[in-house]
């Protein structure tokens, strides 16, 4: 009995080790997994990956696109002072490491060039810091000589070696480091300001599209188009390289290609007798093969390359596409606009006055009697109010004035609520009125009721065919609205597409909307990187061109759940975009596949929507099958987008957010007089 007593305390002991063992592996398992979860979503901003050899794919976006506010430059730099002489063996390092570094070598010669000679050496020593995680980033650097440590939260990511490259994304735009970089040694870096490099780009791209314009008003076919039509000219144009002894043209073939000399020499030669003569020899800006753009002809020279040659060239066909371009009458809705417009829809914005708003409250949940927020963007926080008097709806945009100031968007806040405020389209949310204290200034907008395009896209995975063709028909009409009034857009993607309680879709946030004389570019670096336009990242100058990129990337996000360029690293969006190799899911029709490509074609002259007869043959391309456009702009279709609308309270199509119990500080320097 005795020993049977002792066997059982004893199984109880250890049977109570046993249970104290399993609660602490329980306890540690529970911490593995929220440290993996803390290194998941870290993971997630990384600008410093540990080094691996393929992506997985494909990538489904998971969360809300950043977004890349556009930042003043600095009108002048000195280039004779940022420039840095390099031996040979240095240049050849630093090229190494560019073509090496899968982003940068995407980049064209000239702009490596560029980088080569801007590139600065600085000395560290060792222990020193290079680079704070959570600092905004101004400057890429190349390992020079020495050995640095990458670390984020105290963990080490990786060592850098000599001919590493690291922080480039700073080149591009103003971005929070997401990694501490240390030197271990003693180290030499090549390093270079954004600043700099933008400003000097820019330049350099300005004046090549000068110096462009310049060599095509020498050709006679093309002297008497205006300076809009020969820009859209050098927007189709594309860069050729050949080799020394290459034939560009060869006499008696059919002809039908223009081309402008950029480098090197051509000789021209004639078979005379059976023998080829040379006749001249042409350098840069002067052209050969214009009349093949107007006529059939066949070519009368043989043109081939004196060394290494490079040349811009266009393609009959895609000339007439481009020319003649009556982009003036480009479109065709200015009545029908008018005419769709419910003149009693439109509240009479100057009798709203801000005292009349209050709060709607949520009626149930957790945040029960709380003031219902309706989204919370990177600059502000949007609420649900009504009127006292006539219990009508109103989305209330509040930014924070220091906040504006310290990212200095000031500019940017009074452009978004002056065109706002210009704009009376019915596929562009509408702003009513807008008011300002010391800390906030406040727009107040129409409530869209039914909800983000996005959060819808995010419960269905993705949208089948109709609807994704309403909604895209929804924002052709809004660009053809814009355009028209010489504004492009430049952050289309779902986050900004919003629903009215009838399923129309509405364009809000025109934060990066820009108004552009026609035949112009600008130069700044905005938007998402999921949808930016190759120009905007190779810094080239861009225009309404980019709207009808995102157009593509926005048809493939809508029916695919996800854009076609896409990681969880924007160097790899940016290398995607650059390649532009798109590769569509089985499940999508011919028709989409073709619109999506027809959008996102690199050279934003043959872009469709920005060719000769504009937005009309984007409306025309089969995918909208018989779309009825006239009825769309009187709103008397049924959107198919309705039985994505939940029926309940009116924020019953918002995610919901905890009350913003903080206050922003107070801001007087007065930027916001006009607003
Ligand atoms: P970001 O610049 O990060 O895109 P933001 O601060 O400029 O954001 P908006 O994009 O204008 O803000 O708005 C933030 C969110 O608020 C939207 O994504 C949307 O969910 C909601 N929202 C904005 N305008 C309206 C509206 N008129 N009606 C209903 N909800 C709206
Ligand atoms: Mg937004």
């Amino acid at each position: 009995m005795e020993e049977l007593r002792q066997q059982l305390e004893k199984q109880c002991l250890i049977n109570q080790e046993l249970q104290r063992q399993n609660k602490d592996l329980e306890q540690r398992l529970q911490e593995k997994e929220k440290l993996l979860q803390e290194l998941h979503s870290q993971y997630h901003n990384l600008e410093f990956p540990p080094q691996r050899d393929n992506d997985v794919e494909p990538e489904v976006r998971k969360s809300r696109a950043a977004v890349i506010a556009p930042e003043p430059l600095p009108e002048t730099v000195d280039i004779r002072k940022s420039r840095v002489k390099k031996t040979s063996s240095e240049t050849g390092l630093i090229v190494k490491a560019i073509q090496k570094n899968d982003f940068l070598s995407r980049l064209d010669d000239e702009q490596i060039a560029m980088m080569v000679d801007l590139l600065e050496t600085i000395n560290i020593s060792r222990g020193g810091e290079v680079i704070k995680e959570g600092s905004e980033g101004d400057r890429m650097y190349i390992v020079a000589a020495g050995k640095l440590i990458v670390t984020h939260s105290g963990r080490v990511l990786r060592t850098l070696t000599s001919g590493e490259i690291f922080g480039e994304l700073a080149i591009l735009y103003n971005c929070k480091r997401t990694a501490t970089v240390k030197a271990k040694t003693q180290v030499r870096l090549w390093c270079m300001e954004r600043q700099n490099y933008r400003t000097i780009i820019t330049n350099k791209s300005k004046k090549k599209r000068e110096e462009l314009m310049g060599f095509l008003k020498t050709s006679r076919t093309l002297k008497d188009l205006n300076d809009v039509q020969l820009s859209k000219i050098i927007d189709s144009m594309e860069e050729v390289k050949y080799q020394d002894k290459d034939v560009i043209v060869r006499e008696g073939a059919e002809g039908n290609t223009f081309y402008i000399i950029l480098k090197g020499e051509v000789l021209v030669t004639k078979n005379v007798n059976g023998h080829q003569k040379q006749i001249r020899r042409m350098g840069k800006g002067e052209h050969f093969g214009e009349q093949a753009l107007i006529r059939e002809v066949l070519r009368t020279a043989t043109c081939a390359a004196e060394g290494p040659v490079t040349c811009f060239s266009i393609d009959k066909e895609v000339f007439e596409e481009t020319i003649p371009v009556e982009q003036l009458e480009l479109f065709d809705d200015s009545k029908m606009l008018q005419e769709a417009k419910d003149p009693a829809k439109s509240s009479p914005s100057s009798t709203l006055r801000f005292k009349d708003l209050v709060p709607v409250l949520y009626q149930e949940g957790r945040y029960q009697g709380d003031p219902v927020t309706l989204g919370v963007g990177g600059f502000g926080r949007v609420e649900l109010m009504t009127e006292l008097n006539y219990g009508k709806y109103y989305a209330i945009k509040r930014v924070s004035k220091k906040h504006i100031v310290a990212k200095r968007q000031e500019e940017h806040m009074l452009f978004e609520k002056k065109i706002l405020k210009a704009l009376q389209c019915d596929f562009i949310v509408r702003l009513h009125a807008a008011f300002k204290d010391t800390r906030y200034i406040y727009m107040v907008m129409e409530f869209c009721g039914g909800g983000e395009i996005w959060t819808k896209l995010k419960e269905v995975g993705r949208f089948d065919e109709q609807i994704a063709i309403f909604c895209t028909s929804c924002v052709v009409e809004a660009y053809a609205y814009l355009h028209k009034k010489s504004i492009m857009y430049r952050d289309l993607k779902p986050e900004n597409l919003m629903l009215d309680v009838r399923g129309y879709v509405k364009l809000v946030d025109f934060g990066f909307a820009k108004e552009l004389v026609r035949g112009e570019k600008t130069y700044s670096f905005v938007g998402t990187p999921e949808y930016m336009a190759p120009e905007i990242i190779k810094n080239q100058g861009h225009d309404f061109a980019v709207d009808f990129w995102s157009l593509g990337i926005l048809i493939y996000e809508l029916l695919v759940g996800s854009p076609p360029f896409s990681s969880s690293e924007p160097q790899k969006i940016y290398s995607k975009i650059l390649d532009g190799v798109l590769s569509y899911p089985p499940y999508l029709s011919e028709a989409a596949k073709s619109i999506i490509s027809k959008l996102c074609r690199p050279r934003p002259g043959q872009r469709l929507g920005n060719t000769k007869n504009g937005i009309k043959d984007v409306r025309s391309h089969r995918w909208f099958g018989n779309m009825n456009w006239h009825k769309l702009r009187m709103a008397q279709l049924d959107a198919p987008t309705l039985r994505l609308i939940r029926k309940g309270p009116c924020y019953i199509n918002f995610d919901r957010f905890p009350q913003d119990q903080t206050k922003a500080d107070e801001e007087l320097s007065g930027w916001d007089r006009d607003f």
